[in-house]
């Protein structure tokens, strides 16, 4: 600094250089036309500044896990995003995603097509996010994955949306013996049927924060299942899967396709189990309980509980392994490299993972003798 300060002529001021933010847009052009001729103009300012274009979109299902990883990207980009919502707690989160506006919430019932109709009426892109693994008391399989698509592919088709990204499932088969693929097999059907330009996408198990695979084996104690934990299954991260249906959203030759996201390695539940288990540094015990067993008891207990305890279908997806369809697109036609879920493993575990290290080297000639592990406490 003070070599230079003499370097410099002593005559020229210094000033310090007003900082210019620069508004405009950033990439692309300013208009869109969409497939139907709507224009989706740019503005840009606020807190997200960086727009890419400003899409109106409703996310069905937003308050689920995959939910907050579409709503986020869509709202923090500048565009509004339409939440069509049952209960007032789940969608609270989502409120912050985006600038104050951009995130509205409408309250809607599956079987309410006024409802439905309510919350697709101002978008240009309708995601359908709604599924579940289980029957409930108000809604079997057939009623969330059939009925209710029908219900928003024929809100779509009324009021011109322009783009239905329809999310169904990873081996949806309208002949498969699980309820659950059949029903969602048979949803794919019904969107094209009313929507031609249904955009499908099968996720395979997701993983993340909230997932229901991860957290499921590193929770419990004791791991119950039907098949020796056998199925093989490709999981996929969450993140990836959110970031495939954005780019769904800008990219229209998406429209009328199906894809099949699936992670880079396939794994059975097994190995997914000893991954959780080395990463938690504890290991959690597995009973096996033949299928004719632990079908009828998880009918009566999913009847008499409230809160999910499985269902006599997921006993039965655990014998059917995933099944990739070779025709369909993946996150390759997206330019997408999906993540394998080794190298995210701390990351959503590290919450599971016990607080005292058994991996220490032992501390004296009688701990090596005797094989002790020295246990480090780390508070
Ligand atoms: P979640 O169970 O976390 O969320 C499901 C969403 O659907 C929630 O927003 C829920 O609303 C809504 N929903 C369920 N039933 C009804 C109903 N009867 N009426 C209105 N809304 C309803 O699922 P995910 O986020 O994990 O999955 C999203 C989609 O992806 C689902 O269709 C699922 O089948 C599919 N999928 C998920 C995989 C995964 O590993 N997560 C793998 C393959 C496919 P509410 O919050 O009000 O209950």
């Amino acid at each position: 600094g003070a070599s230079l300060s003499k370097a410099l002529p002593k005559s020229r001021p210094t000033r310090a250089v007003p900082k210019v933010q620069r508004r405009g847009y950033a990439i692309g052009s300013d208009i869109q036309i969409t497939r139907t001729g709507k224009p989706i103009v740019s503005v840009s300012g606020g807190r997200s500044d960086l727009h890419f274009a400003c899409h109106t979109a409703t996310v069905f299902g937003a308050t689920g896990f995959l939910g907050r990883y579409i709503v986020n990207r869509l709202a923090r980009t500048g565009n509004t995003v339409v939440v069509p919502y049952r209960e007032e707690m789940f969608k609270r989160h989502l409120k912050v995603t985006g600038d104050l506006g951009r995130v509205n919430f409408m309250e809607m019932d599956l079987r309410n097509t006024a409802s439905i109709e309510e919350s697709v009426r101002h978008s240009d892109i309708v995601y359908n996010l709604i599924g579940r693994d289980y029957p409930t008391k108000n809604f079997d399989l057939e009623d969330v994955h059939v009925e209710g698509v029908e219900r928003i592919a024929e809100a779509c088709a009324k009021y011109d949306v322009d783009r239905f990204v329809h999310v169904s499932s990873f081996n949806a088969n309208k002949n498969s013996h699980s309820e659950f693929y059949r029903t969602k097999g048979l949803g794919e059907e019904v969107a094209r049927s009313i929507f031609p330009e249904t955009t499908i996408v099968r996720p395979s198990p997701c993983f993340g924060y909230e997932d229901r695979l991860l957290n499921r084996l590193a929770s419990v104690t004791h791991f119950l299942t039907s098949n020796n934990m056998q199925e093989r299954f490709r999981p996929v991260h969450a993140i990836d899967v959110g970031m495939a249906l954005e780019a769904m959203m800008h990219d229209d030759s998406t429209a009328s396709q199906t894809y099949e996201l699936f992670g880079p390695e396939e794994f059975s539940m097994e190995e997914v189990a000893e991954l959780v288990d080395r990463e938690i540094i504890s290991h959690r015990r597995h009973i096996n309980i033949p299928k004719f067993i632990m079908k009828p008891f998880l009918n009566v207990l999913n009847k008499a509980l409230w809160w999910p305890v499985g269902s006599a279908d997921e006993v039965e997806r655990e014998f059917i392994d995933q099944i990739v369809d070779k025709k369909a697109k993946t996150f390759k036609d997206l330019d997408i490299e999906p993540v394998s879920v080794k190298s995210q493993l701390y990351r959503y575990l590290q919450e599971y993972r016990i607080s005292k290290y058994q991996d220490l080297p032992p501390m004296s000639e009688r701990e090596k003798r005797e094989e002790k592990k020295y246990l480090h406490v780390i508070d």
